[in-house]
């Protein structure tokens, strides 16, 4: 998979691509769906919520440009997965927080997270478009569920130089991965791939139902 990922381009930084080969995305996916775990789709996990397919995780955590040391946010828990490709990028030396709303999948995400050895990443239950104020400033934040737009309360979580990355759009029509970066003078949207999530619901993010 690993090798697929580089050949198309999705993979090109060498601790991304260290940190994915670290990472086995067959503990995160449910049992029933373990041969395809290294097939590049998104897979159900269950409540109607999916694992993103690897090559639009690679794309995002590319586009993050997330190092050593940092202090993450992501909203969308789900499988842990990306969470724990987070932990390996910031390693023990940062913090990597990750707030779902369900929490049934967060203790999903938390138990394959420990069996894995990163016992270390936070899961949190909660709303994440509030964001998590006790860990703010963030350096880096990560949404992986569809956005409105970026939520203004993680806007003010983030520090200025840090980068937020989310699906913006609409859930039924098109969402595009867009990364922005806070400057003093306000932010520096770049927009990447169409992509494809489930809703971010929550206070600033689309209404349940
Ligand atoms: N990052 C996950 C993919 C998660 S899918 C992984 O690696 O497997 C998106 C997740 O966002 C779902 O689990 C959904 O329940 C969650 N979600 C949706 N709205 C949310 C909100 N406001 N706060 C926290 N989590 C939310």
């Amino acid at each position: 998979m690993v090798e697929e990922l580089v050949r198309w381009g999705y993979l090109r930084t060498p601790r991304v691509i260290e940190a994915f080969r670290r990472v086995p995305r067959e503990e995160f996916v449910p049992p029933s769906l373990r041969r395809y775990a290294y097939e590049d789709h998104p897979l159900s996990i269950g409540l109607g919520q999916t694992i993103s397919a690897p090559s639009m995780i690679a794309l995002m955590l590319e586009s993050l440009e997330v190092e050593r040391g940092q202090r993450v946010l992501e909203v969308g828990t789900g499988s842990g997965y990306n969470a724990a490709l987070l932990a390996e990028l910031v390693t023990r030396e940062g913090r990597v927080v990750s707030i779902e709303r369900l929490p049934r999948l967060a203790s999903f995400g938390r138990e394959n997270l420990r069996r894995t050895g990163y016992d270390w990443v936070e899961v949190v239950v909660g709303d994440g478009t509030c964001g998590y104020e006790p860990g703010a400033p963030w350096d880096r934040i990560l949404i992986t569920a569809c956005s409105p737009g970026f939520p203004p309360p993680l806007l003010d979580q983030l520090r200025v130089g840090g980068r937020i990355g989310a699906p913006i759009g609409h859930f039924y029509h098109t969402q595009v991965w867009k990364v922005a970066e806070k400057g003093e003078e306000g932010l520096r949207v770049q927009s990447f791939t169409p992509c494809s999530f489930v809703p971010l619901v929550g206070k600033y993010g689309w209404r349940e139902g």
